[in-house]
């Protein structure tokens, strides 16, 4: 597209330019608080109005293949899945998954992770640690966003035991107390945005 690089004289001196906008957006506000009121006396339903979600209160249904925070997966017996192999971390292109692998007490597991925590500041949510893990250890199917914190980034590192957590809940609870929860706190959240 080429752009034309010169202004007339009537957009240099902004006044037409500055009224063309007022008008556009008082014009929408106008329609659309038209159409809300209609729409309170079941008129005009079949023209849409601009929709403002009232989030944390209201949400959006977000698409089943969403790729929301993360989890470790977990065993039957509640031990976690991964196995250490690194290889989440190293497709990782953030390099935001940090892994300190131990010696596991059991001689027919190999290794399990004594330490595992996404920097979820970091985190771009590609899902490419969930494609690499071999086991099916990590996943990204919570169906809840990364949460907001305040200004202290050591609050966005997620552990093992807040990952593994949420494999728990996920399965005790079902997702949809798992969003239940997440939506209580951003609702706290926003109350009192400067408490920790
Ligand atoms: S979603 Fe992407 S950026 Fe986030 S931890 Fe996984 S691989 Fe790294
Ligand atoms: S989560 Fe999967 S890919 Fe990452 S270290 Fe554990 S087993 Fe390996």
């Amino acid at each position: 597209m080429k752009r034309r690089e010169e202004m007339s004289f009537l957009e240099r001196i902004y006044v037409i330019e500055v009224a063309k906008g007022v008008v556009l957006t008082f014009g929408r506000l106008i329609r659309n608080f038209t159409l809300h009121v209609f729409h309170l006396f079941g008129l005009k339903k079949n023209i849409a109005a601009a929709a403002s979600i009232q989030y944390p209160n209201e949400r959006r249904p977000y698409p089943t293949r969403f790729r929301g925070r993360h989890r470790l997966t977990l065993h039957n017996d509640g031990s976690v899945k991964c196995t250490s192999c690194f290889l989440c971390a190293t497709a990782c292109p953030a390099r935001c998954i940090y892994i300190e692998a131990a010696e596991h007490s059991d001689p027919n597991v190999e290794k399990f992770p004594h330490r595992y925590e996404i920097d979820t500041l970091l985190c771009i949510y590609c899902g490419y640690c969930v494609e690499a893990c071999p086991v099916d250890a990590i996943r990204m199917d919570t169906g809840i966003h990364p949460q907001v914190y305040p200004a202290d980034p050591r609050l966005y590192i997620e552990d093992k035991e807040t990952l593994m957590e949420r494999s728990k809940l996920l399965e005790t609870y079902g997702p949809q107390a798992l969003f239940a929860d997440h939506m209580k706190r951003m609702q706290d959240l926003e109350k009192k945005p400067f408490d920790s």
